[in-house]
């Protein structure tokens, strides 16, 4: 009688290092998907994995350093390793600091980074199972996804290398991005983050081609998706929106409540002249009269915008226009960064570059004046019954949003009696406080507190 033990073949295992933005994530999320088609394994450490795979960020200098030494602590763990991603796009600057990683790839080359782990780590054939759910592998938490709906730019900000590293605009059919997101929903995600680099650009590359989704022509356009989103019954948040004529017509469909009242637009700066330095589209004016058609159309929507401070050339008195124009505009949420001298970028090139201690001292002016916004914006909401989806919760208390902020870089709703609440539970609550960032929310309001609150 033999004796012999079959040894079944393991399944190679991947460890994934995903860097940047969520457009970035979202390839992450490709590549996984196609690894868990072909049977890999996903690593959760360095030192499980067969390979690591490093997906990096160009964008400014602080996040090619960290790529950089993303991919060092991976091959000092390792050793085998594959870059893919923004950074990608520049193989001689990895390889002069890593010259040992196994291959690079650049951005959105799925087919590469899947060859080159074939080559490392050949995949294990298991005809059985199907190890993939239909809406793919997804890195963020269960209730929200980020819908990706094209790639690349055909803008050409002075101080960005995106459309370098990404190519121009390349929109995905309404309805690839509709089956996409209907899979999402039947998954269980509560909220659909709908990103790009130029998201009201959508469908320009294709002559807004229609394609059907449901039995009907649907046109490759911001305002068309949306509305055809909004049929889907969960919460939808438009990101990096530029503010052209064409987005009244989305505003509309907020203050319907088919999409939710909420606007992501990177303004950059208020200065003509800085803004024409960054060849960036706006008139400030306009862009005022803009904001102030869009309240009227929807008084409820909040705006997030992004900011650079200390761009060459912007002198005391170009810093003084943007903080004026955003007292004017008391946009609901801001982010700023302090202008970094991207390699490759043309604006590399210009005079008068601001000293650092400069950038320092306008970013942190700027965000003092927001701050004070933000706490007399979010002052207004208290008393306010409003829903809020829950993120996270601790059996007591749960953290959760409101439909004025999205993940990660916005507000939080913090409810003091949560208990029994779970991330992904849609529920209504009073706002009873207030803070320059976030909102405190009760789901019963004790009726005693408002009878002292009367007394007092
Ligand atoms: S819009 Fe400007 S900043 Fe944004 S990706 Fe395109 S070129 Fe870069």
């Amino acid at each position: 009688m033999s004796t012999d033990t079959v040894i079944e073949p393991r399944a190679p295992k991947v460890g994934i290092v995903s860097l940047g933005c969520p457009k970035a994530l979202v390839d992450s999320e490709r590549i996984i998907t196609s690894l868990r088609a072909e049977g890999y394994q996903i690593a959760p450490d360095y030192a499980g994995a067969d390979l690591v795979l490093v997906n990096t960020c160009g964008f400014l200098d602080s996040a090619r350093a960290e790529s950089l030494d993303a991919i060092g602590e991976a091959m000092a763990a390792n050793g085998k390793v594959i870059v893919t991603g923004c950074l990608g796009a520049e193989p001689e600057v990895i390889r002069a600091a890593h010259p040992h990683v196994l291959a690079i790839t650049g951005p959105q080359q799925y087919e590469s980074v899947m060859a080159a782990v074939h080559e490392a780590a050949p995949p294990v054939h298991d005809p059985y199972v199907d190890l993939v759910p239909p809406q793919g592998v997804r890195l963020t938490p269960r209730h929200y996804a980020y819908l990706k709906i094209s790639e690349g730019c055909n803008n050409r900000c002075s101080f960005c290398i995106i459309p370098k590293l990404r190519g121009d605009l390349v929109s995905r059919p309404a309805r690839h991005v509709l089956l996409e997101a209907e899979k999402l929903v039947a998954a269980g995600v509560k909220e659909l983050l709908v990103i790009s680099q130029d998201t009201s650009a959508y469908g320009v590359d294709i002559s807004y081609a229609g394609s059907d989704w449901r039995g009907q022509e649907r046109a490759a356009r911001l305002y068309d998706l949306a509305d055809a989103l909004g049929e889907l019954g969960v919460w939808t948040r438009l990101h990096y929106v530029y503010p052209y004529p064409s987005v009244d017509k989305v505003v509309e469909l907020m203050a319907a409540g088919r999409v939710l009242p909420y606007l992501d637009i990177p303004f950059q700066h208020a200065s003509p002249k800085v803004l024409k330095a960054m060849r960036r589209p706006g008139n400030q004016e306009k862009t005022l009269n803009r904001i102030k058609a869009w309240r009227a159309i929807c008084p409820d929507i909040a705006l997030r915008s992004t900011f650079i401070v200390g761009f060459p050339g912007e002198t005391e008195d170009d810093f003084a226009m943007l903080l004026d124009w955003l007292e004017e505009a008391r946009l609901d949420r801001v982010g700023s960064f302090t202008y970094e001298n991207v390699v490759h970028a043309p604006s590399r090139d210009l005079a008068d570059h601001v000293p650092e201690e400069v950038k320092q001292d306008r970013q942190a002016r700027l965000m003092a004046l927001q701050a004070r916004i933000s706490a007399e914006k979010l002052a207004e909401k208290v008393g306010r019954r409003i829903e809020v989806l829950v993120d996270s919760s601790d059996g007591a208390t749960a953290v959760a949003r409101a439909k004025w902020d999205a993940p990660e870089i916005d507000g939080r709703v913090l409810i003091e009696d949560g208990e029994g609440l779970k991330a992904g539970d849609l529920v209504e609550v009073t706002v009873t406080a207030s803070d320059a960032h976030d909102l405190t929310a009760r789901r019963q309001v004790r009726k005693a507190r408002f009878a002292d609150r009367l007394r007092s």
